[in-house]
């Protein structure tokens, strides 16, 4: 959907209400206290539906990521809106002053409260086939007194550690003969250590058993042969281009620019969140205008 199309979808607050209230109806009410998903009834006057069973009220944003908010349905949407709209992120002064809100904080935790759906979309995924896996190390934002005192470089204290994985299918170029590899989907996770206990965890989590991984030499990757069908091992170092691992490495610097450029700092706290919208927009880079109709579905749908 692009802005003229939002514009005429949701003008005001009550059609967004209405687009919530349908697509509700459509996915099923659970009620929480006959657990499981009942017929309700809808009170169009005072907004809520109610379970034809035990009368217990439902709220439209409840179970929803807009529930507990006090924001408008409409300034939510308008949100999905901007965030989706942009295909390398937006900063969160530019979001306030778009919706024209109050308080840098309320733009603050609507945009992190959105990336978590993000997230959560993209953690039932897990990568298949052959895939690339390598680290990132990215700076983190840290107290100008105590940057001093850390050391600089590789794996030191100011950097946060990224397990990044790609799938990757190479193809036969028939002209040339050559083969090129098409990447799928990917996954990012801070994860604490650069070593064999921390990757096997992401491993385990986010790539099928029956995979093919390739790896650099790393010494922390000796175990991953047990996780997985087939594990290569391929020559690599930082300034020789590797065929192997391009996805990764491609993914890996775009996402140093894409933080540095328009987040500047991150701490880190919340560096897993900016990743987990980084890495939304890449799974669905061919998406173009369909991504605010994706998002709008994955943040009305109930955490049930
Ligand atoms: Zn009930």
């Amino acid at each position: 959907m692009n802005i003229l199309n939002f514009i005429s979808h949701f003008p005001d607050e009550q059609s967004c209400e209405l687009y919530l209230k349908a697509h509700r109806e459509k996915q099923g009410i659970h009620c929480k206290n006959c657990k499981k998903c009942t017929k309700h009834y809808w009170f169009s006057t005072r907004k809520f539906f109610e379970c034809s069973i035990c009368r217990r009220r439902t709220s439209l944003k409840s179970g929803t990521v807009m529930e507990n908010s006090n924001l408008s349905l409409h300034t939510w949407f308008a949100a999905f809106l901007l965030m989706s709209a942009t295909k390398k992120g937006l900063s969160c002064m530019e979001l306030q002053r778009q919706l024209g809100l109050k308080k840098y904080d309320t733009a603050f935790r609507l945009m992190h409260k959105i990336r978590a759906v993000m997230g959560k979309r993209d953690n039932s995924y897990m990568l298949k086939g052959m895939v690339e896996y390598d680290e990132a190390y990215v700076e983190k934002a840290i107290d100008a007194k105590l940057k001093k005192q850390l050391k600089r470089g590789k794996g030191s204290q100011r950097q946060v550690i990224v397990a990044v994985a790609a799938e990757s299918t190479p193809l036969l170029e028939e002209e040339s003969e050559k083969t090129s590899r098409h990447c799928g989907f990917f996954r990012m996770k801070v994860i604490p250590r650069a070593d064999a206990e921390s990757v096997n965890e992401f491993v385990e989590e986010n790539i099928d058993r029956k995979s093919v991984v390739f790896t650099d030499k790393n010494k922390a990757y000796v175990h991953l042969e047990r996780l997985v069908e087939t594990h290569v091992k391929v020559k690599s170092s930082e300034s020789t281009a590797n065929e192997e691992l391009n996805w990764v490495h491609t993914a890996i610097s775009n996402l140093k620019k894409n933080l540095l450029g328009i987040y500047h700092m991150v701490t880190e706290r919340y560096i897993q969140n900016y990743i987990d919208e980084f890495v939304y927009k890449l799974n669905r880079r061919y998406f173009g205008e369909k991504l605010f109709d994706r998002l709008i579905i994955a943040a009305v749908q109930t955490y049930v």
